[in-house]
């Protein structure tokens, strides 16, 4: 696995956790309406990159700086499992800080395994829009012009069932959160948050919920 250059020092992605941002050069399936990756890191993979050995040496050196380590990508779960594994169960055995992971939530089954074998604290997951109130074929153009893909059922039902696992593991470091795409309507946006506090009840559940501001950069 190939990283970005430059590991991140990060203060608001977990509140009250200094947190080591570390963005994987694997691709994504989507291209999010104004994603700030998506030049450098996911078109145009950089030349210069750390890999999994430059990572464990840094946290051998530096991991106490840190109480929390975050992996995000492009879209980190699409690489082969064992390899996600495989980092995540390395970064146990050298770091003692809270394993975080960011997800669209497109691989449930991963998202799935990594909570069941408890290579994860939290898994960070990126609601963007009402999946639950969406219909695929009706509203396709709302999905293209936020997540630049056609959807599919299957698509929609992974990503609901990963939100679901999200809330059910109830941990304080777990997190679901919406964009506030300056392109979507506050019904949107209400729509969401109705549902995940819905799904949280029904989980008796705590998780965190954000809705964050569109950053244009
Ligand atoms: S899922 Fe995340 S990384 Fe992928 S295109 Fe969308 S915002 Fe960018």
């Amino acid at each position: 696995m190939k990283f970005y250059q430059n590991f991140i020092r990060t203060f608001n992605d977990l509140p009250d956790h200094t947190t080591l941002l570390v963005h994987s050069l694997s691709s994504c399936p989507f291209h999010c309406f104004g994603c700030h990756n998506y030049d450098e890191i996911i078109a145009h993979t950089p030349k210069e990159y750390k890999t999994t050995d430059d990572l464990f040496f840094y946290l051998e050196k530096s991991g106490f700086l840190f109480d929390a380590i975050m992996f995000s990508g492009g879209e980190f779960l699409i690489d082969n499992i064992n390899d996600i594994c495989d980092v995540l169960q390395q970064t146990r055995e050298s770091f003692q800080g809270k394993i975080i992971v960011t997800t669209s939530g497109l691989y449930h089954d991963k998202v799935k395994k990594l909570y069941e074998e408890e290579l994860v604290d939290g898994v960070h997951i990126d609601m963007k829009l009402p999946y639950h109130a969406l219909d695929v074929k009706a509203d396709q153009q709302v999905f293209q012009d936020v997540l630049r893909v056609k959807p599919s059922r299957k698509m929609v039902q992974n990503l609901l069932a990963s939100i679901d696992l999200v809330i059910a593991h109830n941990s304080q470091a777990d997190q679901v959160r919406t964009v506030k795409y300056p392109i979507l309507d506050d019904v949107f946006f209400q729509e969401i948050r109705s549902y995940v506090e819905k799904r949280k009840i029904y989980f008796q559940s705590k998780v965190p919920y954000f809705l964050n501001e569109f950053l244009y950069i």
